[in-house]
């Protein structure tokens, strides 16, 4: 069985990374923004795109109605890691995960107990003045439930996230690379691997434990040694089970 070598392969590592995408929460009741029940299927009143409400143009226009959209349909505060994000901190407990990267927002690998994350899209967790750039955390934001308003000079407060139309942390995507180009194993789970950057990460990977575990095909499918279509959740706790 292949998920017996790969279970092998775990056991005996202690450099392994993670690469995970929307598939990894989507259990934790967080929809794939992507996928055809997602958030970018939905429609809303005034018919712009999801995209466009969550884009830096949109929020320089309207910080009002981007603040409102944002804390509507981004932040889930019940949301509870799942055996996924679990296993990932049990990883790294154990001393065999060297990092997880991800593209999530939500801080679910934080919750679960993991500490080296990379988060490639920033996270919804720190705020900061678009002014002054005075700190702000998730409690003091969620007061308002549209637009909050810095207290130190009256400028609009934003999440740290990274918004369409804006670039992403080059030192967080360098740190991630190098992590990549230097692990033996690498676990790939719960993104298509289509969109930008998750496609160009893989090319940084130079060893031969290179594992895809996602529900349906991916597009890098191809380039691993190790590919599982499955329920990634089942798949990672399965995975860890006997560590
Ligand atoms: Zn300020």
């Amino acid at each position: 069985m292949i998920i017996d070598k790969m279970k092998t392969i775990i056991q005996e590592s202690d450099n392994i990374v993670f690469f995970g995408g929307a598939g990894v929460s989507t259990a934790s009741g967080i929809p794939d923004f992507r996928s055809a029940t997602g958030l970018y299927n939905q429609k809303n009143k005034n018919n712009y795109s999801p995209e466009y409400m969550l884009s830096h143009e949109f929020l320089e226009r309207n910080p009002e109605e981007f603040s409102h959209y944002y804390k509507e349909h981004l932040i889930y505060p019940e949301a509870k890691p799942n055996k996924a994000h679990l296993a990932l901190a049990k990883l790294e407990r154990l001393g065999k995960l060297k990092a997880v990267i991800t593209q999530n927002i939500d801080s679910l690998h934080q919750m679960a107990g993991s500490k080296k994350v990379l988060e490639l899209h920033g996270n919804l967790r720190d705020y900061y003045c678009t002014s002054c750039h005075k700190s702000y955390t998730l409690e003091e934001v969620m007061k308002e439930e549209g637009m909050s308003i810095c207290d130190q000079c009256g400028g609009f407060i934003r999440p740290d996230v990274v918004l369409y139309g804006e670039s992403l942390n080059m030192d967080i995507m360098q740190k991630a690379a190098e992590m990549i180009s230097k692990c033996e194993v690498l676990i790939v789970a719960g993104t298509s691997l289509v969109v930008y950057p998750a496609a160009s990460f893989l090319r940084y990977y130079r060893g031969n434990k290179l594992m895809i575990i996602n529900r349906d095909h991916t597009s890098k499918d191809e380039m691993a040694d190790y590919v599982i279509h499955d329920d990634l959740n089942e798949v990672m706790d399965e995975l860890v089970k006997e560590l």
